[in-house]
């Protein structure tokens, strides 16, 4: 059950609501975020909610028992459109693209990349500076020096950042440098860090987990939104499967899914999806066909040169081309 409270409700109100709901031996948790007062209730048995609906101070009170209730599409059937500012927002009513390098390497390079987001009108530049590596000999990111230059350079050129965030000490150190954390696939149930990511004012994408549940990756959501944060938005990248001809499976399937259940935006991710840089494109275009409302993916001036995930990486034409189709593809959705 969620109870959504009213701004300016009194401690003697919340008293009183508080009786109501242990009287019937309901647990409640309190949830204040930078948009909402709400009080989460959890209980065996029915609730009559005519016993609270009387109650001063109560704005709303929805039937919700799933494991996750903040994200759920049942008390907020309208869709989540979150925006990063300067015209620039990724949910319903636009087709949010998201491109960039999978690792920030140079100041040249980022100019390049800038460059290429610029003359393609896409706003949002992904790169991780921080950089989660199978082997620990592999390259493992600039780390926040490499963040600060990311940002000086996006912030000369109107584009927006997105960059993975790996631990809670990185959380306080990159907020001003970021304008949406990601997640990533090996971090979505590190519940320490969604919580840090929760008392945070700033959007997060978090990626499905590696072999990861739908559902687990909206509980994954649910921790973020409980602990403050409302700004969230959900990632397919792809999960293991038996399956060996591509890096991870693109489980589009999820897209739907997620967007039935849920009223965040949900983006997509074909470079991690798929692995091979012939076929983000068409994974990446079913993906909009699917119901995405964005897509994240990895471009390099010199993919072959890159130094980390240049098998999956596009060249700056294949991009272009991209971009380009996702376009046509997004009107082709709307249209019908
Ligand atoms: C990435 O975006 O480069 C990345 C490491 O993603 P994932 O967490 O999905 O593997
Ligand atoms: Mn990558």
């Amino acid at each position: 059950m969620i109870l959504q409270l009213e701004p300016n409700l009194t401690e003697a109100q919340r008293k009183a609501i508080l009786e109501q709901i242990s009287a019937v031996k309901y647990k409640t948790t309190p949830v204040k975020t930078q948009y909402g007062d709400y009080l989460i209730g959890i209980g065996k048995g029915d609730f009559d909610i005519r016993r609270l609906g009387h109650l001063p101070g109560i704005k709303d009170i929805h039937v919700v028992s799933d494991t996750y209730m903040l994200v759920s599409r049942k008390w907020k059937v309208a869709p989540t459109v979150i925006d990063l500012g300067d015209g620039v927002t990724v949910g319903e009513g636009s087709l949010a693209i998201m491109s960039g390098p999978c690792s920030i390497e140079t100041e040249a390079q980022i100019e390049g990349m800038v460059a290429h987001l610029k003359e393609n009108h896409v706003r949002i530049m992904r790169g991780g500076v921080f950089k989660p590596r199978s082997s620990p000999y592999a390259f493992r990111g600039l780390g926040i020096e490499g963040l600060k230059l990311f940002h000086r350079i996006c912030r000369q050129n109107g584009i927006k950042i997105i960059t993975e965030v790996m631990q809670v000490s990185q959380v306080d150190e990159m907020l001003p440098y970021v304008d949406v954390f990601q997640v990533g696939a090996r971090n979505t149930q590190n519940f320490n860090l969604l919580d840090a990511l929760g008392k945070v004012d700033k959007p997060v994408l978090i990626k499905r987990g590696l072999s990861g549940t739908i559902d687990e990756l909206l509980q994954s959501a649910e921790y973020v939104f409980s602990g403050g944060n409302e700004r969230i938005m959900l990632c397919e990248r792809g999960i293991r499967t038996y399956e060996t001809a591509s890096r991870n499976t693109l489980d589009l399937n999820a897209v739907p899914i997620l967007k039935e259940k849920s009223h965040l935006p949900v983006v997509v991710d074909p470079s991690h999806g798929i692995g091979i840089r012939d076929f983000i494109e068409p994974m990446a275009l079913a993906a909009v066909m699917a119901g995405a409302d964005g897509v994240i993916y990895e471009a390099h001036a010199t993919p072959e040169e890159a130094a980390s995930d240049g098998a999956q990486t596009l060249n700056f034409p294949e991009s272009a081309e991209l971009i380009r189709k996702l376009r046509l593809a997004y009107q082709l959705r709307k249209g019908w």
